[in-house]
Parts: C-alpha cells; structure tokens; sequence
C-alpha cells in the first residue's frame, strides 16, 4: 500500500480524517492524537478554540523510521497551514508588528501526561519582541514570553539540563534583590533572554534559531523524537501503551489572556462538581495567565463575576458548555482564555465529580435524553454509592488534619466518639447519652453488646473477615481494624500510636472508607439516604440486573432495613448472634456446661421463645421474600470467657480469699471459684488446637441434636405464627460447613420431623426449604451427591477462601498475606475479592454438579464477597441465582449485578469522543 502523503490535517479537515478512518473515532485519535482530535472535534462544532493544525502520528512514525527526516511534503504542508492561520488570524509569522506566536505540543492516541515535549510562542526572536515592546509599550510582556521559548528550546531541542536555566533565574533574583519571578522587571527578563542564549551557545556550540521556521522545524523534529525518550518509553511500558503509535504534534495559535482589562483566564464546569447541580462554576482571572488560576497565587473569582464583569461572554461560555456536554454526553471541565474581549477554549474534557454530583449527573442527562439509563447505571461505580450511606468527614477538614494510624478500611463511613477500651465501658457511656468509639486489640463475640453501642470501631488486629469487621458491616458502624501501630494499656487506661498517648475518654474520628484515624472531633457531614437521583439510578439497575440479592441480617431491624435498601429476602441469618446477647449468653453457658441431659434441655427450652420471636420478626420484616436460616456455627468454647482469663481469674479470686473477713464474704468468693472451675473444665474439654477446623457448623448439630431440633422448632412456630396472621413466610433452613452428604442426610431427617411436628401441632401447613452452605472444598467437589439432600446451596466463601487457600481467616491481613499482597505475589487480597482461578473454579464445579442432580437449585453466595462488586460480577458469570450481604451494601450489590448484567461496554457506548 502506497504509504500517505497527506501528513498535516488542519483543525477544519477532521471530517477528511474521519473518513479515512472508516468513520471510527478511535482511529482518528490514533491519527491526531488524543489532544488535536479533541481540539479539531471541537472547532467543527463551532466551538471557538484557536486556529491550528495537526501533524498526524503517521509522520511521526515515518521520522523516527527514516533516519529523523521528515517524509517528502510534510515540511511544506506545514508552511501551508501557517499562511492558513495567518490568514485568519490576520497575523504574521516572523513579522515584528502583529505577530503570530504558536505553541508546538504533542499528543499520542492515548494520554501520556508530561511524559513528551511541548514548545510555547514559537515565533519569537529579537525583532519580533522588540516589536512587541513598541506595540504595547511594556517589555515585560514580550520578554517574558521570549526567555520562556529559549528556556523550553534550549531544554527540549537541545537537552541542555534545565536546573542551568533556573539557577540562572535565581541568581538574577538574588543580584537584583527580589523574591519572586513575578518581580522582574522587563528589562531583567530581556538580559536573561540574552543569557539564556548564551547558555545554548556553550552547551550546543550553535547559536539559538533566530529563524521562527527554522525554530517550528526544530520544534516539530523535537516533539516526534520525545516518543522515543526514555521517560515516555518506561510509561508506555507500564501503561501497557504500544511503542508503535508514535505522537502527532498540534501546532496552534497562541493566545493571551495578560494582555490587560479586557482579557483573562479560567476554568469552567459545565455542572457544579460537588453536587451536580445543573449551573455552569469555575474560576477565573482577569488579566492573568492559565498558570496563575492554578497555582493559586492570586485569589481567583467565581464565574458569577465573568457574568457581571463581561455578561456576552459568559452568556458564551453558558452557551459552548451546552454544545459540549450534548456532544460528548458527559459533564465537561473546559479552559479557556479570553483576549482582548474575544473568548477562546483551549481545551475540553470530561469533569471530575464527586459521588453525590456523578449520581445527579448521570439521573439529569437520562432526563434529558443525553444517555440512556443504561449508560447511566454504568458510569455510577458501585462503591461510590457508600457515601450516601455513612456520614464522612467533612472533607476540607480531614485534609487539614493528618491521620495518626492507618488500618484496613474494612466498614465505611466517619465516626467520632470518645475513645473507650472494653465493651462494657462503652455501652454504659452511651446509655449516658456518649458518642463512643470502641478501641480493642479485637473482638469477641461477648463484646457485641459494646459494638452496638459504639459509634465506630478500632481493633489493633484482625482483617476483613474478622469479628469486628464483619459485625461493623453488618451493622454499618464504621470500623478501621488491624491497626498494627496501635498499643493498648489496659491498667493505664490509655493507648499508643507511635509517639501520640490517647487516653480513654479522649476523642478521636476514624474513617473507615480510608482505613484512617485522626485525633479530636471532627465535623462530618450526612449525605441524603433518600436521595431522589440515587433512587433513579437503582431503580434503573434494578431493571437491568439478573442477579437477586438479599442481605445477611439477623435481627428484625436489620431486615428492616435491608428491605428499605432493597434487600430481596434474607441470605443469611447467623443465629450464633442472637446468643450473643447479654442476657441471652448465660442461658448459652448454661446449655453448654449442663452435665446432664435434663439439664442441657431445659437451658435448650429457655432459648427456644427467644429464638422464636427473633424469626417472628425476620419473617414478618421479610414478608413475601425467602429467610435463610443458618443453624448455629461457631465452635461452643466461643460462648465462655477464654482459658486465659479463666485461669487469672482464679488466681486472683484465690488470692483474694486469704483477705476476706467474714463468713458471707468467703462463701461468695467459694461460689465464684466453683463456677470459674466449672467454666475452666469444660472449657478445657473444648480446647480445640484448631477451633476453626473443628467441631462447628453441622458438627456441632450432629453432636447435639436437641439444637438443631430447638433451632428448627423456633423456626416452625414462627413461621407459623406468622402465617396466621396472614404473612407470606418463606423458610430455608441451612445447615453449615459442611463436607459430607451423609451429614446432610442425617440432620435432614432430624430436621423434616421437627418441622412436621410443629406444622402438625399448629395446624399450619408451611412451604420450606432445605439446604446447605458450601464452604469445604470437599463438599464443593461432591456437590452432586450434596444436592440429593440440599434444595439449595449458599457459597459461605469466607471459609470457602479459608479452606481452598488454607489461610487463617482470623490470621489473614496480617503477616505474610499483606507482604504477598504488597509485593504481587497474589494479585489481591482472596478474602476481599473472589480468586476467580481458585475458589472460583471450584464454586463453578459445585454449580455444575450441583445442577446435574437438582437442575432448579438455587445458589447463592453469603460470604463477605457478596458485597464486593468484582466478586458480584464473578457470581453473576457463574449463574448463580443472587449474592447476599450485609444490609448497607445491598445498593451497592444492586448496583454491581446491573453493571455485571451490561457487561464490558459495546463499542456504541465506548465514548466515541470522550
Ligand atoms: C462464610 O464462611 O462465608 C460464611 C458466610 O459463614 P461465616 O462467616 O459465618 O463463617
Ligand atoms: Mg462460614
């Protein structure tokens, strides 16, 4: 194929290029570049940016190819779009009264920021600034201009270092004694000018162009050869960038906006970034350069001042925002520069947003008819919807205040609260009305009393499946666990984080969406859970998914809630946790350490209303949606106090004894060892090495049935309950951890003639279901044999991930995980996101199997990683039936299954201009 001969496309021919490009947007910014695309895109639409031209990626690919010669051509089709611009600029090139001044920048298909060479006011030289000088009778002006192009040509043609030129600056500052560059008078900038010249006269031995062709030559060579710098390579290399695109180089008109009153610079959003409001906001300068909006140097003034100072040019600018965002459907961040009254942008794209403005945005533009409300869906990231979920810190604030730890951000949102260091502490301060953030080294399950209380949690240990994280998210308390600098002194009633001592009762703010904690009490602020744009958006993803989801709740206000979230049913209710309560946990004990039969049962037959009018409330919460029972869990030494503090415990109360004075005193404290003894031994018989491997879940059931008999009967009575009084119940009742179908078989049994029992005592006649969580990889790999029994499977992939990887779930974000996970050993963190190549191809075995014996089984998942839109998305690629998790993250889970339900993006919707 003929190589093409046409290398320079004027900002006007962008429709030939296009055609060229068969019509495909892609190939034209592979052509022009990202940047001179853009800029030609926009001049088609009428915007008015400054004349230019681009010469295309093809020239530069056939410089570096053919020894850094230019192709034949190219050079005069150069000089062919300088006459055209300065046709229309009614400036001259080279002349030293009206001159025209160009920039020379690159721009690759893909951005490449900073990583190539720009040239500003190419087209200066002595005659052409004295020039200036004599037009606007003010030097500083044109020799400022000109020293910056020698500094950038002497730096970028030349390669002579650029620390040369500034210490040069610095030393006229200090000989002249001024502080700032802003200081220099004209004249200081016309003797550096010369001196810089100087510099390029020893470093290169040739002489600054004078020339302004020779200068937009030099300039055009220079640009092409930064593709290859070892700077742009190295990004390209980590970007995944190919080294063949080449840059194109867009040379253009300058324009000023210091050129006095009537001219200025700025900053525009097409909608406001913070809320999404539908109003043009920015910021702007008179009589300054882009630079200065930035740097902050001068205080800059809203554009409601552009609208009094200089009203047809706001009405302009309202007026080009509109023309932008219809043409690229999105929110535009626009600079631009007016000079001499005559408004210019000079660029445009797509504006950065916070959470609550990318929700607006996206609800308003399906309104007006710019997107549709799948695309909508889409540009909303699930984890951003957890702002409107927490209260955050005030943002201006928590950048003025350095965090003092860092931890896991394991649960989001802003907490502020006195800090206090045990479960008991806590509750009573806020039953005084306290805001209270509870710092432990970890919890327990006996410190749930004090992690309701609380405001916010810190735990020195313990990852993101650890007690404190998963009872955080559950219950939305914000929490930052594993902070490892963190030291607690129980006797001392303080704590350490490096140098800073924190005592109990001072306050502190966490943030748990960062992992952060600062000192003091900082202001948050409440986003609005009932936005009306953030409904829209979940509606829409509500249309669009396939995948249910349901929350793990196991209290009626957290079903509560999760149904005002949009929970579809019940995925998992640990009932460990309604033990768990203080006045419910001696009962526990007492079941645990009963001796006899008798005993056990009659502790069994205390809890049973309890549990029963828990259900009541799930069933009644969740009417019309399925209720996922889960049978206890946990390994039962976790409902007594711990070997350790038992042993001390007797210690001290043995040494006490020998102090007591009287009779009452001693017959007390005997009571007490003889219960601690009690504790101790039967703790003992417990002890496991490996609790987490031992006797729980299904094993605990088999052991002692009456649970599961006690367990199922409160299930039974409430559901029937309810059903009388006319609420559609849907029971499932899910055995756990399980590895064998014969378990399965034997609890089935136990399981159908209590619930035939109590519908028959009842007269009620009750639909339920019976199933099993698959979190062994043994029971994953028999998971035809387990659908014999199972109506349905719930992946409990906490201990799935545990158990596939063998990693401690309790150990897993501290030690070697985390060095594993910060050194890419593993590419993330497997307890926070599915590992699709492990677990994942073991889940998809257990529903291929499973589906074989049973093809209308439902599958769900209940781990952690229902919440986790990367893991959402897995679950939706494996057809499972829904993902459940904890009650705050239900938007969230909504919002990842429609973005799994679209997919990667068609090619229609890939931003054709964006
Ligand atoms: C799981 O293991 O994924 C699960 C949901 O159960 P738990 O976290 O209660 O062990
Ligand atoms: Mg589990």
């Amino acid at each position: 194929m003929p190589r093409a001969t046409k290398w320079v496309y004027p900002f006007s021919e962008v429709e030939q290029a296009e055609a060229l490009a068969g019509g495909s947007w892609e190939n034209v910014r592979a052509l022009l570049g990202g940047k001179g695309a853009n800029l030609a895109d926009m001049s088609r639409l009428g915007v008015p940016v400054p004349p230019g031209f681009i010469v295309t990626t093809e020239a530069c690919n056939a410089f570096l190819e053919g020894d850094e010669v230019f192709p034949a051509q190219m050079w005069e089709q150069e000089l062919e779009q300088i006459e055209a611009i300065e046709s229309v600029s009614g400036k001259k090139f080279g002349a030293s009264d009206n001159p025209l001044l160009v920039s020379c920048r690159s721009g690759s298909k893909f951005s490449m920021p900073g990583m190539m060479d720009t040239i500003l006011n190419i087209g200066l030289n002595d005659e052409v600034a004295a020039g200036m000088v004599a037009d606007m009778g003010d030097s500083r002006f044109a020799y400022d201009l000109y020293r910056r192009l020698v500094q950038m040509f002497g730096t970028v043609v030349f390669d002579v270092p650029g620390e040369v030129f500034e210490a040069m600056i610095l030393a006229h500052r200090e000989a002249a004694g001024v502080k700032k560059d802003t200081d220099l008078s004209g004249d200081d900038w016309r003797i550096l000018t010369e001196k810089f010249k100087g510099i390029v006269r020893s470093y290169t031995g040739t002489e600054f162009p004078s020339d302004p062709y020779e200068q937009l030559k030099l300039a055009t060579a220079a640009v092409f050869k930064s593709w290859n710098s070892k700077r742009a390579t190295d990004y390209r290399n980590a970007a995944g960038i190919p080294h063949d695109l080449g840059t194109a180089v867009t040379i253009q008109r300058m324009v000023f906006g210091n050129l006095g009153s009537d001219s200025g610079t700025g900053v525009a959003m097409s909608r406001n970034a913070s809320t999404g409001a539908h109003e043009l906001e920015g910021d702007f300068l008179l009589n300054a350069q882009g630079e200065d909006v930035v740097a902050g140097i001068r205080q800059t003034l809203p554009l409601t001042t552009l609208n009094s100072e200089m009203p047809d040019i706001y009405e302009e600018l309202v007026e080009i925002a509109r023309k932008l965002e219809t043409h690229y459907r999105n929110m535009q961040d626009m600079e631009f520069t007016i000079e001499h009254d005559k408004l210019w942008i000079l660029q445009t794209r797509d504006g950065k947003r916070t959470a609550q403005a990318e929700v607006r945005i996206a609800a308003d533009m399906v309104e007006e008819e710019l997107i549709t409300k799948e695309e909508a869906v889409r540009r909303v990231q699930p984890e951003q919807l957890d702002f409107f979920f927490h209260p955050q810190l005030d943002p201006a604030v928590a950048k003025a205040h350095k965090p003092i730890a860092k931890g896991l951000d394991v649960s989001p949102g802003a907490a502020i609260g006195m800090v206090a260091f045990d479960a008991d502490t806590t509750r009573r301060w806020a039953d005084e009305g306290k805001d209270v953030v509870m710092v432990r080294p970890e919890t327990k399950p006996d410190d749930i009393h004090g992690l309701l209380a609380a405001k916010g949690i810190v735990t020195a240990r313990g990852g993101r499946t650890s007690h404190a994280a998963v009872v955080a998210r559950q219950f939305g308390k914000p929490a930052v666990v594993g902070v490892e600098a963190l030291q607690i002194d129980f006797d001392d009633r303080q704590m350490t984080i490096g140098d800073e001592v924190i005592r109990e009762g001072d306050w502190i703010s966490i943030d748990g969406s960062r992992g952060e904690v600062r000192l003091g009490k900082l202001p948050t602020v409440v986003p609005d859970l009932k936005n009306p744009y953030l409904l829209k958006i979940l509606g829409w993803a509500d249309g669009i998914r396939t995948l249910g989801v349901r929350a793990n709740a196991d209290s009626p206000q957290d079903a509560e809630r999760a149904r005002e979230y949009g929970a579809e049913g019940i995925g998992l209710c640990r009932t460990e946790h309604m033990f768990f309560d203080k006045n419910r946990l001696p009962i526990v004990q007492k079941m645990i350490l009963a001796k006899y039969h008798s005993e056990r049962n009659d502790a069994i037959d205390e809890l049973l209303p309890l549990q029963r009018g828990d259900f009541e409330g799930l069933f009644r919460a969740m009417a019309g949606y399925p209720v996922i029972i889960r049978l206890l869990d946990p390994p039962l030494h976790e409902f007594l106090p711990s070997h350790d503090e038992l042993v001390q415990d007797l210690a001290d109360l043995k040494m006490r004894l020998q102090h007591f004075n009287t009779m009452s005193e001693i017959d007390e404290a005997l009571d007490q060892v003889r219960i601690k003894q009690d504790f101790l031994r039967r703790v003992k018989a417990l002890r496991e090495v490996n609790p987490m491997l031992g006797t729980r879940g299904v094993r605990l059931g088999i052991l002692v049935p009456e649970l599961t008999q006690m367990q199922v009967r409160a299930t039974f009575e409430a559901a029937c309950a309810c059903a009388k009084d006319g609420v559609d119940v849907h029971p499932e009742i899910m055995i756990p951890l399980t590895m064998h179908a014969r378990e399965l078989e034997v609890q089935e049994k136990l399981l159908r003639a209590e619930a035939e029992a109590v519908m028959a005592e009842q007269g009620v006649e009750i639909e339920y279901r019976f199933g099993t969580m698959i979190e062994l990889p043994r029971a994953a790999l028999t998971a035809d044999e387990m659908a014999r029994c199972a109506e349905f499977f719930s992946f409990g992939t906490n201990d799935l991930t545990q158990t596939v990887f063998g990693i401690s779930r309790d150990d897993a974000e501290r030690g070697f995980l985390l060095h594993y996970v910060g050194n890419r050993i593993i590419p993330e963190n497997p307890f926070h996101t599915l590992d699709a190549a492990g677990v994942g191809k073991l889940m998809e075995i257990a529903v291929k199997l499973g589906r074989e014996t049973r093809p209308d089984l439902e599958i769900g998942v209940c781990g952690e990683h229902g919440g986790d839109p990367k893991s959402i998305a897995l679950c939706h690629e494996l057809g499972l039936d829904y993902v459940s998790c904890s009650p705050f993250r239900v938007p969230i889970a909504r919002l990842a299954a429609a973005h799994a339900a679209l997919g990667s993006p068609s090619n229609e919707e890939e931003a054709p201009h964006g």
